[in-house]
């Protein structure tokens, strides 16, 4: 026997019980050995020692032997291991108790962790987180479409149009996007990045050529509140840039609230700035909306610009926006003009500015800038004559 004391505390060991284990298996039987020695310290009651000694080995720490299976585990730290074995059945059988019990939990844990991690995905790769991450990492882009008036062939501005430049892929389309914004309720985020970048890169620009104006998108939801229009004014104050070179032109994607836009529109208007319709004649911009929110421009949609010089009578409509423009004392831009005939067709009945890609598509700021830089000077090109001429 082995004695052990502390204060008034003694513990006795027996030798020959050094291990003690308790276990349901009946089966189980081990043995505490010498890793030295290979001697036993403690054996269970079921086996002898020299029928575990035969089995001790280096290397293969499982095996099964005469219908058991035996498993040696040694200490790291001492020279000690244990010897342990089972029935073949009762080892089968305990592990498949385990495996019924762990099994259905590692899969519903793996269900859940499959579950979490698609759904992070899915809201990181959302189109409103995206859109957003775009936001913040400053990654859309302005690019100025020139408005030319056709009388003198002279470039008066530019339509500021944004784009969303993928990482690798191709450039996003502002007809998908500015619907995800107006719908998610981030279009007051969308249109305060671009008065920013509208000013960061051509504030400086437009102070030194005044004669020049840039017109930019909102949508109905920004005329709900007047907060635009200061936001604008400081801006245009701090880089110099006049409050007439700037114009607004509001798209109605969808129902427009007339009476409570229409407020917005003339303080827009007190202000100093020219408000244009655009895509009129499409959606749900119609006649008594244009005389309801009293606008200054109207910019005639591409999708009649395109008809003017087929030979259907679809061109008739154009020609009564036109008429009804006049009859308004509104200016009228034409969009998406592509064909010299257009713009002759446009210039006979008095409409004197064209945008569109015979003249220049939508370009970066700085190649804007370098755009009119080689532009040839304004020139009084002989023109068919206009409609009120005839
Ligand atoms: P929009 O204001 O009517 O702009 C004119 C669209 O017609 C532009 O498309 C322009 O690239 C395209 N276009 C111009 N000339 C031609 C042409 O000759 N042929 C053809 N096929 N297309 C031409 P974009 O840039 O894709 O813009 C689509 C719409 O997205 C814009 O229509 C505007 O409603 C909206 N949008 C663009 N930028 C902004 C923005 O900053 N804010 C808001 N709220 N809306 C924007
Ligand atoms: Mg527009
Ligand atoms: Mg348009």
């Amino acid at each position: 026997m082995n004695y052990m004391q502390k204060g008034p505390y003694v513990v006795v060991v027996n030798p020959f019980s050094y291990s003690s284990v308790i276990a349901s298996d009946r089966d189980l039987a081990y043995g505490v050995f010498d890793t030295k020695t290979n001697l036993f310290f403690s054996v269970s009651n079921n086996v002898e020692p020299a029928e575990l000694h035969a089995l001790i080995r280096e290397g293969d720490t499982f095996f099964n032997q005469n219908g058991r299976v035996y498993t040696i585990a040694r200490s790291a730290i001492r020279p000690i291991a244990v010897i342990m074995s089972t029935s073949r059945a009762s080892y089968y059988h305990n592990f498949c108790d385990q495996a019924s019990l762990t099994l259905p939990l590692g899969i519903i844990c793996s269900i859940l962790l499959v579950l979490v991690w698609s759904r992070t995905r899915r809201q990181y790769h959302s189109p409103r987180n995206m859109l957003q991450r775009a936001l913040s990492c400053r990654q859309l882009r302005l690019h100025y479409q020139p408005i030319i008036d056709i009388k003198n062939n002279r470039c008066v501005g530019a339509e500021a149009l944004l784009r969303w430049p993928g990482f690798d892929g191709p450039v996003m389309n502002p007809a998908e996007f500015i619907p995800l914004a107006e719908n998610e309720g981030m279009i007051a985020q969308v249109t305060d990045y671009v008065v920013d970048e509208l000013f960061y890169e051509m504030g400086e620009f437009l102070a030194s050529h005044p004669q020049l104006y840039i017109a930019i998108n909102l949508s109905a939801s920004d005329f709900h509140s007047a907060r635009l229009i200061s936001q604008i004014s400081e801006k245009a104050h701090s880089y110099a840039v006049c409050i007439g070179q700037i114009k607004i032109e509001v798209t109605e994607r969808g129902f427009i609230d007339v009476p409570k836009t229409t407020p917005v529109i003339q303080a827009f208007r007190e202000a100093g700035y020219e408000i244009a319709i655009d895509d009129f004649g499409t959606g749900y911009s119609n006649l008594h909306n244009l005389h309801a929110l009293n606008v200054d421009i109207l910019k005639i949609d591409k999708t009649f610009v395109d008809t003017l010089t087929t030979n259907n009578t679809s061109h008739l409509i154009a020609e009564h926006i036109i008429e009804m423009a006049r009859g308004l004392r509104l200016k009228t831009i034409a969009e998406g003009v592509e064909t010299p005939e257009q713009v002759s067709w446009l210039y006979k009945r008095g409409v004197q500015y064209c945008q569109g890609w015979l003249f220049a598509k939508a370009m970066p700021a700085r190649e804007f800038m370098q755009w009119l830089a080689n532009a040839p000077a304004p020139a009084n090109v002989p023109q068919p004559p206009r409609h009120a001429e005839i």
